[in-house]
């Protein structure tokens, strides 16, 4: 194992849950719930690529192999001038602890090539992303690591991989998840994570005796996550989404916005801005604005020590990946703000991975009722059990999230003889 230690708001609240554990559970050696803060496995390749001009070039590509006592390593490969070792690292532990929290069959990890993949021409992506394929195809495969889509990366670049796989192993479509549907992706994939939090926000709003028709919802971040999750705390919930938001900043109307205007305004100009259906705040201000339910989904580290003095929200729905540094986390919880954390608010994405990968180990596909349906059922029991645990043991939610998960890859380990 590497010795390497994460650090930062996981580690804090790894530490936290290990702390918790040792209080309640004496039968798992301390020992072990430290080992668990490390990376089993840390891959760093050199991905040559011919440039469109003849150029020979390399660009570092990461895989952090995270812990796969309980099944296979799983989490997305991410295309960015900014990745490196540290970040794969953090987001593959949080990788283990989301799949483990929701009980789905796999471990954690992540990885991903530093690169812009902006300044590539589209059959430089598709050379790069072959390259790197083969880099890992000994260390990947349906049954070892399964990556998916995250950052920069989509259903296109999946199927190269996919493709390249396959060329050397026999078709194996479930070596990767987030696929186009004509090759092995899964319906309802694509609103999976927006759901998920739906099912996260309905469930916190029950247990605070909050009601949600009408409750006022601000959204941060309104891409893939943010979108889908306000269009379903309204359909289905009959949420008021009040404040929503772009990088550049965004809107906030206390009488409801026009969701449907507001995202043909975004797919047009990029942007909310001059969207005239709410008055234009900058993100600092909308995230401090009155409501009664905030959903980071933008960003990393977006509530942070000074806002979160000011959040009005009573609940908290981290649709973003460590969104809450560890000091606002506990300005957070004296406030006496309920949060639902990551691990478990935005693990829809990998439940329907999940559902994608049995899909097509059984070369069976299922329809979309089925994966909505399969969906609730593990996010409302993951839901139901983190909670009980953060009661019994008089803990917040993303402790109680922390030692569930911890306790599950810690038992897996034992019974494995790792
Ligand atoms: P996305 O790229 O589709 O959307 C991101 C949105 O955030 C965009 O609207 C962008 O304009 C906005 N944004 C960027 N910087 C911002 C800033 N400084 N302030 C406010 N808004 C800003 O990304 P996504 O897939 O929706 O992912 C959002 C977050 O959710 C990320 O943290 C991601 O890691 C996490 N997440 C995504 C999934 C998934 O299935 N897509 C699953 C789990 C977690």
């Amino acid at each position: 194992m590497s010795t390497a230690i994460i650090r930062d708001a996981v580690t804090t609240y790894t530490l936290s849950a290990i702390e918790q554990i040792n209080g309640f559970d004496t039968t798992i050696d301390p020992d072990l719930l430290n080992a668990i803060a490390h990376s089993k496995r840390e891959i760093i390749v050199e991905v040559p690529l011919r440039r469109d001009d003849g150029k020979y070039v390399t660009f570092r590509g990461y895989r952090v192999q995270h812990n796969d006592a309980r099944g296979p390593f799983k989490g997305g490969l991410r295309f960015h001038p900014t990745v490196d070792l540290h970040e794969a690292r953090t987001l593959a532990h949080l990788m283990t602890l989301k799949t483990a929290v929701v009980n789905i069959p796999f471990g954690g990890g992540k990885g991903g090539i530093a690169c812009d993949p902006r300044q590539l021409s589209m059959r430089e992506l598709e050379t790069l992303t072959r390259n790197f394929t083969n880099l890992l195809s000994a260390n990947i495969g349906p049954r070892v690591d399964i990556p998916a889509p995250d950052v920069n990366t989509n259903p296109q670049i999946m199927a190269w991989i996919a493709d390249e796989y396959s060329k050397k192993h026999g078709q194996s479509w479930g070596v990767v998840t987030g696929k186009p549907l004509e090759m092995g992706g899964s319906v309802g994939r694509d609103e999976a994570t927006g759901r998920g939090v739906m099912y996260a926000t309905r469930e916190a709003a029950m247990e605070i005796g909050l009601n949600m028709t009408d409750a006022r919802v601000i959204i941060q971040g309104f891409g893939n996550v943010g979108s889908f999750a306000a269009r379903l705390i309204e359909q289905e919930l009959g949420g008021k989404i009040i404040g929503i938001s772009t990088s550049l900043g965004g809107i906030y109307n206390k009488h409801g916005i026009d969701l449907e205007r507001a995202e043909n305004h975004y797919a047009q100009f990029g942007n909310l801005k001059d969207f005239a259906g709410g008055e234009w705040l900058t993100n600092d201000e909308l995230l401090v604005s009155d409501c009664d339910i905030l959903i980071p989904a933008a960003l990393q580290k977006s509530i942070t020590k000074t806002n979160a003095k000011s959040i009005k929200a009573k609940i908290v729905v981290e649709g973003a990946n460590d969104c809450t540094e560890a000091e606002a986390d506990k300005i957070l919880s004296d406030r006496n703000i309920f949060v639902v954390p990551d691990i478990l608010a935005n693990a829809g994405g990998v439940v329907v991975s999940y559902f994608e990968w049995v899909q097509n180990l059984n070369n069976h596909y299922w329809g979309i009722a089925q994966v909505r349906g399969e969906l609730e059922r593990i996010m409302v029991s993951a839901y139901n059990h983190v909670s009980a645990v953060a009661k019994e043991r008089r803990h917040g939610m993303r402790v109680a999230s922390y030692s569930v998960a911890i306790e599950r890859v810690a038992k897996a380990m034992i019974l494995r003889g790792m």
